[in-house]
């Protein structure tokens, strides 16, 4: 299976290197990405509990009639404000009902032009490190069924 390497922050380890896999829909973008025309720079996942242990992912990603509907929150996601597309993880099925915790994930192409106001609001973090970051607010935020890396709950 093809990948897409996904840029990481210096300070966001637990992705550090990262490699997605790419799904045929989403291959569209890949020569845009590669000339710098299409933006992705951005990678949510820290939530105000869930640092280091990833599993402990709450935003959630509810399939409904073929789009996933988040509602949550992320911290500390830098670069959203220089990027048009981001990538996302979020629980399709809560903790307490999976097997493996490490199951019941996944991860999402967001495409940030069209989600900002619309589902996601981005509230800019003022800090001192030279690096700009924000909070991340999902209110039912309609993501399209291509827009899903690889297989949903294996992310
Ligand atoms: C400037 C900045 C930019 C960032 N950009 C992004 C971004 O773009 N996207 C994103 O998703 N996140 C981003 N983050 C968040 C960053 O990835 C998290 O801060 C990091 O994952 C740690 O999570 P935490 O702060 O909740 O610390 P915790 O997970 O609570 O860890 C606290 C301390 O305990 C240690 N620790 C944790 N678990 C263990 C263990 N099992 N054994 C031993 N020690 C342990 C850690 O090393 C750390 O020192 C950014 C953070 C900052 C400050």
């Amino acid at each position: 299976m093809a990948a897409i390497p996904v840029p990481c922050t210096a300070r966001c380890t637990t992705w550090a290197p990262c490699y997605a896999p790419a799904a045929r829909p989403r291959r569209k973008g890949l020569p845009d990405i590669a000339a710098g025309r299409l933006r992705i720079q951005s990678m949510a996942v820290t939530e105000p509990t869930t640092g280091s242990d990833t599993t402990q992912t709450k935003t959630s990603a509810v399939n409904r009639d073929g789009r996933h509907v988040v509602n949550g929150q992320k911290v500390w996601i830098s670069r959203v404000q220089h990027s048009d597309l981001m990538i996302l993880l979020a629980r399709n099925t809560s903790l307490a009902d999976v097997k493996k915790k490490s199951e019941g994930m996944s991860l999402f192409i967001v495409d940030l032009r069209e989600a900002i106001d619309r589902g996601l609001t981005v509230r800019p973090i003022a800090n001192m490190v030279n690096h700009e970051t924000c909070e991340l607010f999902f209110e039912d935020l309609e993501i399209p069924e291509e827009n899903l890396i690889g297989e949903e709950g294996l992310g």
